[in-house]
Parts: structure tokens; C-alpha cells; sequence
């Protein structure tokens, strides 16, 4: 596969790099790694998403290449007239945004590096394992295979923060030897650690910190103990004055209570509820995510519902037993009373 994708690079020069909506490290990280690696490969690249960089990422080297597609005629003919498309980090095209149906309309041949499950079938090339910590690992792995010489400390920086954001600090199941021994190789080529993590995670203000106590009040677990979840409110944003970036992380706080495997976040929108999922080991949510619209990985997922928040966690908690081993009884108790009488007081002082 790896070698495949090198023909494919070599054979060209206009190359257009993309990932999914409200990116995140990974993506960020192996897009600009992917950009300078190809850059020092003498190729012509533009990178276009249509959503910018989450501000926690602005400091790293390459960022400010990122364009943000607006749909206006450069940006278009640039993408319908580049030789290579790379996807990094999602597999669908409607996970691009406004940028899909421009990507996959294109004549450019696509490639599709990402470590998602199910990939769409209209990409020409893959690099594709579900079972990689990160599209990072997978980018470290097509540079490596013949150009180690052109890791330096940029490319290494970006790949790192890839690794790092999607490990969860390298404490997910996903983490093997082998992202070990990548990052040691980061390491050498002078990534650091201190800062880095300081940059990504040391840098938030008061807002995010006044959020995270309103959203750990609005904890609940279920009474089978195995599901934990909870709550983001529009209100809450605007009370304390955070930012939608900032409830970023939240769900690591359920993931932390003891018994728990799966941890919930609905996040109320102006729309619907975007509900992330979270699990441990053998706890998958992928499917119970797609079952609602959305997708993703085993122990990460993520779908957005249609439907105002109380509604949303009910569906979405109703629906637990089908694919977590719960007992249906367990299932059927959820929400329970407190959870209602809970919920409604979030509803009732947002409409103050
Ligand atoms: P998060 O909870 O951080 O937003 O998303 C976790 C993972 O779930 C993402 O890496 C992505 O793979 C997947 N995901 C999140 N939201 C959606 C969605 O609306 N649709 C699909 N198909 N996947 C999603
Ligand atoms: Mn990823």
C-alpha cells in the first residue's frame, strides 16, 4: 500500500491536502506534517479545510498555510485542477464539509490516509488502518518507509502533536510499542515534550476552567455504573463565557470515574445535540454512533442528532443496550427521574 502511494507522489506536482470539520491534532498535525514532507519532495501543496484550526494549534509551524475554503473560484479551480487529492484523518466526504463534494467531484486521483473504520470506496489509493493510533503514526510510517532523511524537527513537531492529541497523552488502548517507538524517533529529531504540552494543554483561559466546574456538576451515571455522561448546555457557554473549543477534553472526566467504561457528552447546538462517545477496551461505540447517524472509531465516536438535548440523551441512552453488554433492565432505567428533573432545570434557566 505504502509503496503504492510513493509511485503515486512521484508521479506528481499539484497536490491538495484536506481533512474533516472542527479538525483536531491528528488532523492538523499530519496534515501540515504531509505538507512539508511533500514540500521538501519539491511538490506544489495547498492545504484547504472547511473549518479553521482550533485556536490551542495556532503555534504550530505550518498552521498558517491552512486555508479555510470559502468556495470562491481559486480555491475551487485549485482543487478541481490539482493532480493528487490527499484526505487525511476521515474517510466521508460529508465528515469534509463545504469541501466534499468539490474533492470528490474532482478529476485529481485521492488518496485516503486515515485509521477509521469503513472507508467510502471512492478513493483511488489507500493507506488505511483502523487499528493506528493516529493518521500521525500512518504518515510517520509513509515518510520513514524511504525519505527518513527528511524528518526534521518541524515535520517531527507535527506528527508529534498528531500522536500525542490522539493517544490522549498515550494512555488510549490504541498506544503499541510501535507509537513508542515512533515517538522516540520524534524525540531525536528534537521534538519537546515540556513545551508542547504546555502549548496544547497549559493554555486555557479562565472561561474553559469556569466551564469545566458547570459541566462536572451536570455528571450522571447510570445505574448499571458502566455509563457515565454529561452535559453542555448553550447557556452554560454563554454564562461563563467559554467557547464551543472549550468543551474540548470534558468527556476525560467521566472516562476518569471508577466503573465506568462508556462516557457520554451532549454538547445542546443551535440545531440539535452533538453527542461524543467514549470507551474503554472491549466497550465499543462505533456502531452504536452510526446506529444514530454518526461514526467513528471503537473507543471513540462521535454523531450529531436532530434533536433538541433532553431528546438526544434519551435516544441516545435508550438505544445503549443494543450495542453494550447491559442488561436491558439497566438500560430501560435511563434517564431516571433525577436525570429528568435535572435536565429540565438546565432547559428552564436557559429560557430565563
Ligand atoms: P469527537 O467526539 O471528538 O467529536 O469525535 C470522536 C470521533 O468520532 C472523531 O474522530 C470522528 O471519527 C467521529 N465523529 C465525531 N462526530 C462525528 C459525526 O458527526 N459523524 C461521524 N461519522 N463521525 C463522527
Ligand atoms: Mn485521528
Amino acid at each position: 500500500m505504502i509503496s503504492t502511494i510513493h509511485d503515486v507522489l512521484d508521479a506528481h506536482t499539484q497536490f491538495v491536502i484536506t481533512t474533516h470539520v472542527r479538525p483536531d491534532g491528528d488532523a492538523i498535525g499530519s496534515q501540515i506534517a504531509l505538507a512539508q514532507y511533500l514540500t521538501k519532495r519539491g511538490k506544489e501543496v495547498a492545504m484547504i479545510n472547511s473549518d479553521p484550526a482550533p485556536s490551542n494549534l495556532g503555534w504550530l509551524p505550518g498552521s498558517e498555510n491552512i486555508e479555510t475554503y470559502r468556495g470562491g473560484a481559486r480555491q475551487i479551480k485549485k482543487i478541481a485542477g490539482a493532480d493528487v487529492i490527499i484526505v487525511v484523518d476521515t474517510n466521508a466526504a460529508h465528515r469534509l464539509g463545504e469541501v466534499g463534494e468539490v474533492v470528490k467531484n474532482s478529476t485529481a486521483q485521492k488518496i485516503l490516509i486515515d485509521h477509521h473504520t469503513q472507508p467510502e470506496s471512492w478513493f483511488d489509493h489507500t493507506l488505511v488502518n483502523d487499528r493506528a493510533s493516529s493518521t500521525g503514526e500512518l504518515i510517520f510510517d509513509l515518510i520513514t518507509e524511504t525519505d527518513k532523511n527528511l524528518l526534521d524537527k518541524s515535520i517531527s513537531t507535527a506528527l508529534y502533536v498528531a500522536i500525542l492529541t490522539d493517544t490522549g497523552s498515550f494512555r488510549f488502548s490504541s498506544v503499541t510499542a510501535h507509537v513508542h517507538t515512533i515517538v522516540a524517533q520524534l524525540l531525536e529529531k528534537g521534538v519537546e515534550p515540556a513545551e508542547v504540552y504546555g502549548l496544547l494543554y497549559e493554555s486555557k483561559s479562565i472561561h474553559a476552567l469556569r466551564l469545566l466546574g458547570r459541566a462536572l456538576d451536570t455528571i450522571r451515571i447510570l445505574p448499571d455504573g458502566k455509563i457515565g455522561y454529561l452535559t453542555v448546555t448553550i447557556a452554560m457557554l454563554q454564562e461563563t463565557g467559554a467557547t464551543s473549543e472549550d468543551t474540548e477534553g470534558l468527556v476525560t472526566y467521566v472516562q476518569a470515574l471508577e466503573g465506568v467504561e462508556v462516557a457520554l457528552i451532549f454538547t445542546e447546538v443551535s440545531n440539535g445535540t452533538k453527542v461524543s462517545f467514549r470507551s474503554k477496551g472491549e466497550w465499543h461505540v462505533h456502531k452504536w454512533a452510526r446506529s444514530l447517524g454518526g461514526g467513528g472509531h471503537r473507543n471513540a465516536s462521535g454523531a450529531f442528532l436532530k434533536l433538541p438535548l433532553q431528546k438526544a440523551i434519551r435516544t441516545t441512552l435508550e438505544s445503549a443496550s443494543q450495542f453494550l453488554p447491559l442488561s436491558i433492565e439497566d438500560a430501560s432505567e435511563t434517564p431516571s427521574a433525577e436525570d429528568e428533573a435535572y435536565l429540565l432545570l438546565l432547559q428552564a434557566s436557559r429560557e430565563e
